[in-house]
C-alpha cells in the first residue's frame, strides 16, 4: 500500500523529536505533526536533567562501577515493585546511551554539575547546558531538513483499518504512514482529565495548577481509545508542594519551616526531596498539612539558598521574605494569631498536641539536632515569640502527568487484551506504566522522554518493513 510517509509523529516534544531524529537515523520518511507555533512542547520550559546510570559524564567526575542494574533496583524498590519490570529494566539500560547520543549532538552535561537526583545516594543526575532547550534544540539541528514538520496542527483522528494503526486525519486531511508515534505530551493543562486521571492533583481545586504548555490537553488518552488503547499509570506525575500564595514555582522550600499535620504532630523531615515530599503530605488528613513559624523567623525570613540565586538571577521569585509574609499574613492567605492556642483554633491543628511538637522542635533547635526526623538544617529557627503563622501546604503544582498508553518495552501500545496494536507507538508522558507512584528523582521524566522516544522512532521505521511491529 502506497503511504505518505514512513513514520508520522504526532507531537513534536521532546519525546517526539526523539522519536523523529531516531526514525530519520533508519532512513524513514517522517512528518512531525504539532499543534503549538513551534517544536519542543514542556520540554522547552524543562531543566532538562536527565536520569542515567552508567555514563561517560559519571566516569569522567571518578564515579565507576555504577550500572543500570542497580539504577533498576533502586526506581523498583522505590515503587514497591509496582511497576512492569521489563519497561524499567529498559529505561534504564538504555538511558546511558540516550545520554551519549545527545552529547553526540553537543549537549553538554558538565562533569560538576552531576548530582545525586532524589533520595538516590548515587550521582545519576545529568544537567545540560542550556536546560531542556539545548535538548530540543540538538535534536532539532540534528533532524535538520529531513523531517517534514506541519506546526499549527492538532490531531485528533487516527487513521486505523482492519485494526492497524496506518495514519492521521487532521484539519480535513488524510494522511497515511506504515505507523504513528504518540507524543502530545501530557495532561497538565486539562482541568477535566486531571479530576478523572489524577485526583491527588485535582482534589485542592483553584490551588491547582500546571507549570508546562497549553498544548498539554491529554489528546494522547483519546487518540489511544479510537485504536482500542489501554490506559495506564492512574493517579501518577509529579506535585510539588505549595502554600498556594501565588502561582510561583519553588521546587526547593526553606528549611526553616516546620510542617505539622491536623493531628499537631510534625511527619517528615521538612528538608526532604520533592519526589517523596507530595506522596508524604498526601497521605495526612485532608492530603495537606501546615508550616508553623513565629514572628521572628518571619521578619529574618529567607528561601533556600539556591532559589534566593535564581531570584537574585531575576530567574525565580520568592514568597519567603518578610514583606512579602506580612502581606500575605494581611490579605489572609498566611493565617497569623497571636499565641499558638489561638493558631490551633484558628486552623483547626489539635490542641495541646501542637504545643508538644513544638516544645520538642524548640529542643531540637537548641541542640542543632533533629532526634525525631533527623532533618539537616544550617538555619534553625524555634517557634517562640508571638505572632504564630502557619501556611497551608498543598502538594497542588502540577509539574507532569504519567497516566498514558501502555507500552511495553519496544514502545509499542498495547489494548485490552494486552496485545500490541499494529502500527502504533507513544513515548514520553503520553506513555503510562514508565514512572511510578514514586519518581526516581530529577531526570526521571526525560529519561522516559528520551529512551521511549527513540524506541519508539526506530521500531515506527522499521515497520515500514517489517508489518508485524
Ligand atoms: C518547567 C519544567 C521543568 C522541568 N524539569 C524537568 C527536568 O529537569 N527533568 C525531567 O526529567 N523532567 C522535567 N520536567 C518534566 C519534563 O520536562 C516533561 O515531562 C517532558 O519534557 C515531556 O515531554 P513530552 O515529549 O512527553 O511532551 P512535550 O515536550 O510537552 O511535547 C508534547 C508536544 O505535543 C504537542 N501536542 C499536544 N497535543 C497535540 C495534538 N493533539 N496534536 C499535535 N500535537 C500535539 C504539544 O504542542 C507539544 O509540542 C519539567 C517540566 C517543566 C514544565
Amino acid at each position: 500500500m502506497t503511504t505518505d510517509y514512513d513514520v508520522i509523529v504526532v507531537g513534536g516534544g521532546g519525546s517526539g523529536l526523539a522519536a523523529a531524529y531516531a526514525a530519520v537515523e533508519e532512513g524513514a520518511r517522517v512528518l512531525i505533526v504539532d499543534a503549538g507555533d513551534r517544536l519542543g512542547g514542556s520540554t522547552n520550559l524543562s531543566g532538562g536533567h536527565v536520569y542515567a546510570a552508567g555514563t561517560s559524564v559519571q566516569r569522567a567526575a571518578g564515579v565507576e562501577g555504577d550500572k543500570p542494574e542497580d539504577a533498576f533496583n533502586y526506581v523498583m524498590m522505590l515503587n514497591q515493585y509496582r511497576l512492569e519490570p521489563a519497561v524499567v529494566r529498559r529505561l534504564c539500560e538504555d538511558a546511558p546511551a540516550a545520554v551519549e547520543w545527545l552529547i553526540g549532538l553537543g549537549v553538554q552535561f558538565p562533569v560538576d554539575q552531576l548530582y545525586a537526583a532524589g533520595v538516590d545516594g548515587n550521582l545519576r543526575g545529568h544537567v545540560p547546558v542550556g536546560a531542556g532547550a539545548a535538548i530540543v534544540a540538538a535534536l532539532e539541528g540534528a533532524i535538520g531538513g529531513r523531517a517534514d514538520v506541519a506546526l499549527r496542527t492538532r490531531v485528533r483522528e487516527l487513521l486505523i483499518e482492519e485494526g492497524r494503526v496506518c495514519g492521521i486525519r487532521a484539519d480535513g486531511v488524510t494522511l497515511r504512514a506504515a505507523a504513528v508515534v504518540v507524543t502530545t505530551g501530557g495532561f497538565g493543562a486539562n482541568p477535566e482529565l486531571l479530576a478523572r486521571h489524577y485526583p491527588d492533583a485535582a482534589m485542592h481545586g483553584d490551588w491547582t495548577w500546571y507549570i508546562g504548555m497549553p498544548h498539554s490537553q491529554g489528546d494522547h488518552l483519546e487518540l489511544g481509545a479510537a485504536a482500542g488503547a489501554d490506559v495506564t499509570g492512574h493517579n501518577r506525575g509529579l506535585l510539588l508542594a505549595t502554600p498556594g500564595f501565588r502561582k510561583e514555582l519553588e521546587v526547593y522550600l526553606p528549611s526553616w519551616l516546620v510542617y505539622v499535620n491536623r493531628d499537631g504532630r510534625r511527619f517528615v523531615d521538612e528538608t526532604m526531596e520533592y519526589n517523596i515530599m507530595a506522596g508524604v503530605i498526601r497521605e495526612q488528613t485532608g492530603g495537606e498539612c501546615f508550616a508553623i513559624f513565629d514572628e521572628s523567623a518571619r521578619a529574618a525570613a529567607q528561601p533556600d539558598p539556591d532559589t534566593m540565586e535564581l531570584v537574585r538571577a531575576g530567574r525565580a521569585t520568592t514568597s519567603w521574605l518578610p514583606e512579602a509574609l506580612a502581606e500575605f499574613a494581611q490579605t489572609k492567605k498566611l493565617m497569623t494569631a497571636p499565641t499558638l492556642e489561638a493558631l490551633a483554633r484558628l486552623t483547626g491543628i489539635r490542641w495541646p498536641a501542637l504545643q508538644t511538637t513544638v516544645e520538642t522542635y524548640n529542643g531540637f533547635c537548641e541542640e542543632g539536632v533533629d532526634a525525631a526526623f533527623g532533618k539537616q538544617s544550617a538555619d534553625w529557627k524555634p517557634i517562640l515569640t508571638g505572632p504564630f503563622y502557619a501556611a497551608r501546604m498543598r502538594p497542588a503544582i502540577v509539574c507532569f502527568t504519567s497516566t498514558g498508553l501502555r507500552i511495553d518495552a519496544e514502545a509499542r501500545v498495547h489494548d485490552k487484551a494486552d496485545l500490541p496494536i499494529p502500527g502504533l507507538f507513544a513515548a514520553g508522558e503520553s506513555a503510562g506504566g514508565v514512572l511510578g507512584d514514586r519518581i526516581f528523582g530529577g531526570g526521571s521524566s526525560m529519561s522516559n522522554v528520551l529512551v521511549y522516544g527513540r524506541i519508539a522512532g526506530r521500531n515506527a521505521a522499521r515497520a515500514r518493513m517489517v508489518n508485524a511491529l
